[in-house]
C-alpha cells in the first residue's frame, strides 16, 4: 500500500491522504502506515473511524504523524445509536473522542442523518460537538450499497437539517472553500457546523478526490463501480494513463448512485 501511495504521490504531488474503511483502526499495521505516509512528506494525514478503538490508538497515531480524525457518530442517545450502528455503548465512542482530544488530535464529527431514524439527534449531536469545541458535519444519505435503490425515503435534506437547527440557533452561511465537500454556517454564539449535501447541493464541479481500495484499485468517482487495477509493473506512463482514466470517471453534475458499499470504496 505504501509503495502505491509513493508512486501516486510522485505523479500527483498529493496534498492529503485520508484513511477510511471499513474501519481503519482494525488494520494491524496502521501505525506503520501512518508513519510511512508521513515519511513521504505528505503532511496532511487524516482518518475516518467509528472510534471504538480510539481510546487505545489515539496517542500512538498522534505520535506517528496523524493530526486530524473524523469520527462517525450518527446518534448520541443510546437507543438511536443502536438503531444506526447495531452496536451498544455510545459511551465508548465518546470516551474515544475525549482520548483523541487529550492526545492533541483535531477531531471532527460526521453524522449521516436519515429521515425517521436519527433526525431527532441533530440538536443533541450539535450540542455535544459545541460542548467539546469540535466541528460537526451532517451528511445527507447517499444511494450506495444496500441503500442504492431506496435511499430517497431516508433522505433528510440540507434544508431540513437547517430548519431543525434553526429551532434553537441563529446562524449565517460562510463562504465555501474550493473542493470542500461541506457547506458551513456560523452560529451567533460562534461555533461552526457543516452539511455535506451530496444529493441536494452536489459538489462534483470541483471534486478533486481519488480513491484507493484495499486491493490496490483506484476509483476517480464514488458513482463508478469500475475499479482501475494498478499493477506493480506499471511504469510512470502506464500509471499516468490509468490516473487519467480514473479522473474521467468523475461526474459533471451529481452523484448518480452505486451498488458498491462504502466499505469497499472508502467513505
Ligand atoms: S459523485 Fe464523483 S465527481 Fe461527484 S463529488 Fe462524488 S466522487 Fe466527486
Amino acid at each position: 500500500m505504501l509503495d502505491i501511495i509513493q508512486r501516486l504521490h510522485e505523479q500527483l504531488d498529493l496534498d492529503t491522504i485520508r484513511l477510511t474503511g471499513g474501519e481503519p483502526l482494525l488494520y494491524h499495521d496502521l501505525i506503520e502506515v501512518i508513519a510511512g505516509i508521513r515519511s513521504m512528506g505528505i503532511s496532511r494525514i487524516r482518518l475516518t473511524t467509528n472510534a471504538f478503538l480510539l481510546q487505545r490508538l489515539a496517542a500512538p497515531m498522534e505520535k506517528a504523524g496523524m493530526r486530524s480524525i473524523n469520527v462517525s457518530l450518527d446518534a448520541i442517545g443510546e437507543e438511536t445509536f443502536f438503531l444506526m450502528s447495531r452496536r451498544n455503548s455510545v459511551q465508548r465512542v465518546l470516551d474515544g473522542i475525549d482520548a483523541a482530544l487529550a492526545a492533541g488530535l483535531e477531531v471532527k464529527l460526521n453524522a449521516v442523518i436519515m429521515k425517521g431514524m436519527n433526525d431527532s439527534q441533530i440538536l443533541p449531536l450539535l450540542e455535544f460537538a459545541f460542548s467539546r469545541k469540535i466541528r460537526i458535519r451532517f451528511l445527507e444519505v447517499m444511494a450506495m450499497g444496500h441503500l442504492h435503490d431506496h435511499s430517497k425515503k431516508y433522505l433528510f435534506t440540507q434544508d431540513e437539517i437547517l430548519q431543525a437547527i434553526a429551532r434553537r440557533y441563529r446562524f449565517a452561511p460562510l463562504d465555501r472553500i474550493q473542493s470542500s465537500t461541506a457547506n458551513y454556517w456560523q452560529t451567533d454564539g460562534g461555533p461552526i457546523f457543516g452539511i455535506i449535501a451530496n444529493e441536494t447541493v452536489p459538489f462534483c464541479h470541483d471534486c478533486n478526490r481519488l480513491r484507493l481500495d484495499s486491493r490496490g484499485n483506484i476509483y476517480g468517482c464514488l458513482s463508478s463501480n469500475h475499479p482501475i487495477v494498478l499493477d506493480k509493473t506499471d511504469d510512470q506512463d502506464a500509471l499516468r494513463e490509468k490516473l487519467g482514466n480514473a479522473l474521467a470517471q468523475k461526474q459533471a453534475l451529481r452523484f448518480t448512485g452505486s451498488d458498491l458499499s462504502m466499505l469497499e470504496i472508502g467513505g
